[in-house]
Parts: C-alpha cells; structure tokens; sequence
C-alpha cells in the first residue's frame, strides 16, 4: 500500500491538533488571580482551577498554611491589602433581588482601603510584566467582603 505512509502521518497529524486542543481547553479551565500573602508579605499570581470553587485564604507558597487572599490596592495610599472573601455560593433568592427593600440599600458596596479610608481608587494590584511574585510592605491588613446588609423587618 502506496498509501500507508500517509495515512500514518495524517493520524500523527490528527493526534497532535488532538493534542492542542485539549491542552488548550484545560488552559481555559483556569484563571489567574492575583493573591497576597499575609504572612510572607508577597504578591504573586496564582492559576486558579475554575472547576473547581476557589476558598480563600487559600495556599500560598511562600508560607505554611492558607494565608493567600484575593489582593487589591489602593492607588491614593499604595497600600496593599487582602480580602477575605466568601465563597461565592449564592442562592437563587440572593441573585435576583426583588424585594423592595433593596431600594435603601444604596449603591453595592466598594470594598473601602483600610489605611486611608478611600474607596475610589481601589483596584487589583498588577506585578511587573515577567513577574509571578513581589515583595510588598506589610504588615497587610485584610478586608471583609461586605455583605449587602440585611434589614432586619421590623414586624
Ligand atoms: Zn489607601
């Protein structure tokens, strides 16, 4: 068979766009999140499975234990700091807010930069192009991620 030849290539051909294809699909099933360590007092990326649920303070590799959180900067001060964020399971009744007391809830919350107090410059820090970690001054603080606030009904 004069053939074989190219079909054997063909094959080689079809397995290697296989390949690629998979390797970049399980490229999509991540994200890249800049986190800070509160113990280590680093900013570093980190790729994030995003099959699975990310829980902060996650691992971090520059120290023993969970200390890794969500970074975010406040561009007025420098400062860095954490946010303690809560797994992002929401109920149904929680995404379409139809009560009317959401009208005195006001705008949704900015996380608000606990040095000086800004909540309009607040962004995520980024690193250095070819950077995956840098030193940042400490001691970090950390946030709580605010919840919109739940008015107790007055019966
Ligand atoms: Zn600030």
């Amino acid at each position: 068979m004069k053939n074989t030849g190219k079909q054997i290539a063909l094959i080689v051909v079809i397995l290697l766009a296989l390949g690629y294809i998979v390797k970049t699909l399980g490229k999509q099933a991540s994200y890249e999140r800049i986190l800070v360590d509160t113990q280590a007092n680093k900013l570093f990326v980190k790729s994030i499975s995003s099959k699975i649920p990310a829980e902060y303070p996650m691992k971090s590799p520059f120290s023993e234990g969970n200390n890794a959180y969500p970074a975010l900067k406040c561009m007025k001060c420098g400062a860095v700091f954490g946010v303690k964020e809560k797994p992002a399971v929401k109920t149904a009744a929680e995404e379409t807010p139809s009560s009317p007391q959401m009208r005195d809830m006001g705008p949704p919350t900015w996380p608000r930069c606990p040095v000086c107090g800004s909540t309009v410059d607040i962004t995520v820090p980024t690193l250095p192009e070819g950077q995956k970690s840098m030193d940042v001054a400490g001691p970090i603080q950390l946030i709580e991620e605010e919840e919109p606030k739940e008015q107790a009904g007055k019966s």
